[in-house]
């Protein structure tokens, strides 16, 4: 067999990712980007005969170069995006060299059983039931089209009916009844499943985004088939999380399924301090989160967690003759999740939890907490800055005193002037910045740097 040669094109890889990542904390945060030069960089027509490796390597870097967001910067507070930290994105590059299909623990022992014990850590550090289910999918999208798919399965089980058999035609009708101020991944989850955005019932939310437990508790009485209550751990917004003890309680007297979609709030589990926020999450039926967010773990990776291990098999499992089921000896990665092969993403998750240990990933949670009321406390005091949420996790949502071109008008400013990047957002009918502090490397230092850069660029009321 000829042994390619592999040292000059990663030789060349690792280079340009070491200039990339130490060259984070100096470059300005989104870049204005000419859309023209970097297609042209990128472009032209289909490669008409080989080139080497390497050289595809420097060429691919310095054309996508200008067109790449410093997501990965301290300053970086767009939508909700982690970093990448050390122990993850080495075990990342590993995933890559070694290209094993997780689906199936046959195929991959080492794969299999390394999710197997992330998975149980991950329960552990959640504070979740150390018998539910575990799955690694993309992203919080997958993860709550899986947990939907297996309370689908369950909750149709219980009248009787087979929803993996049979389908829905016909089927009992399925009420999913959701926060008004649900993430849209739950809508697009359903239109997946094949129960339509129709079947939810939209509950009263309260001003900080949290499901209204009267206004559950009225929609619960008007229900009489089978029903699922998705409850959220993390407004997209303004971070606030749904009073999940007493949603569960509410559903579970009725014998609904509860569904936590907690695609960032959930790691708060993960803080002593935090920890009470989220009282009762334990008792949910099924949870839905992201590594690639707070934990930091490189993209794509999310997790589902199910406390009924039956039913998220039934709707996810898959038997078939040419494949080697491990059936005991081990855990077959793919009856968790809607991929059948898949890029093994557990080796990321395991580095990051190993590398940071149960403290670890609560100092990371707590930091960004702390600095998201840093950022609150000094622009909470700026004469013509209203902060609109109560910053009870990473996220702060602000005002700039006047029309709503103004605010928006100061997250662009912050975009060409690079020194941070926020995204915008409408809260409440009006306006808003979105501050989202997610990454592990964000300090003091670069909360100072980014409001001043905020109150320089809104000028004088
Ligand atoms: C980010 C987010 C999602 C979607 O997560 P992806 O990882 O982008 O699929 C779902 N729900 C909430 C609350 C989120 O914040």
């Amino acid at each position: 067999m000829q042994v390619p040669d592999w040292e000059t094109p990663l030789g060349e890889a690792y280079r340009h990712a070491l200039a990339h990542l130490t060259g984070l904390p100096g470059r300005p945060v989104g870049v204005p980007v000419d859309p023209a030069a970097m297609r042209a960089a990128l472009g032209g027509p289909v490669p008409e005969t080989p080139t080497p490796a390497a050289d595809v390597i420097t060429a691919l870097a310095t054309a996508a170069g200008p067109g790449l967001m410093a997501t990965g910067s301290g300053r970086f507070f767009g939508f909700v995006i982690g970093g990448v930290t050390p122990a993850a994105l080495a075990a990342d590059w590993l995933t890559a060299t070694w290209d094993q299909n997780a689906g199936l623990y046959a195929v991959s022992p080492a794969a299999a059983a390394v999710e197997e014990i992330a998975g149980g850590w991950l329960l552990d550090i959640l504070g979740l039931p150390g018998d539910a289910s575990v799955g690694f999918v993309t992203g919080a999208q997958m993860a709550n089209l899986t947990a939907l798919a297996a309370a689908r399965h369950e909750m149709l089980r219980r009248v009787g009916w087979d929803v993996e058999k049979r389908g829905l035609a016909a089927a009992p009708t399925v009420r999913v009844l959701a926060g008004a101020d649900r993430h849209d991944t739950i809508d697009r989850a359903l239109r997946f499943l094949g129960l339509g955005t129709d079947a939810i019932v939209a509950v009263e939310a309260d001003s900080q985004g949290r499901m209204r437990v009267d206004a559950l508790r009225r929609a619960l009485d008007e229900q009489s088939g089978p029903v699922i209550v998705c409850a959220q751990a993390g407004n997209v917004n303004s971070g606030a999380v749904d009073p999940i003890g007493a949603i569960v309680d509410l559903a579970h007297g009725v014998g609904a399924w509860v569904h936590v979609d907690g695609a960032f709030g959930l790691w708060a589990a993960a803080s002593p301090d935090l920890k009470p926020l989220l009282a009762g999450v334990e008792r949910a039926d099924s949870w839905a989160t992201d590594a690639h967010k707070w934990l930091n773990v490189p993209y794509d990776s999310g997790l589902v967690f199910c406390a009924h291990p039956a039913a998220h098999r039934a709707a996810m499992g898959v038997r078939a003759a040419y494949l080697v089921h491990a059936d005991g000896a081990g855990r077959d990665p793919l009856d968790h999740n809607p991929e059948f092969s898949r890029r093994a993403r557990g080796f990321a998750v395991y580095a990051a939890l190993r590398a940071l240990g149960r403290s670890g990933v609560a100092e990371i949670v707590d930091r960004c907490c702390a600095l998201a009321r840093r950022f609150a406390d000094r622009l909470g005091a700026a004469d013509g800055v209203t902060v609109l949420n109560d910053v009870v996790l990473n996220q702060v949502l602000v005002r700039f005193d006047g029309p709503d071109e103004r605010t928006r008008s100061v997250i662009d400013a912050l975009r060409a002037d690079g020194t941070c990047f926020v995204s915008g957002t409408t809260w409440r009918g009006r306006a808003a910045m979105r501050i989202s502090v997610t990454n592990w490397t964000t300090d003091a230092d670069d909360v100072d740097a980014s409001v001043k850069a905020m109150l320089t660029l809104a000028g004088p009321r």
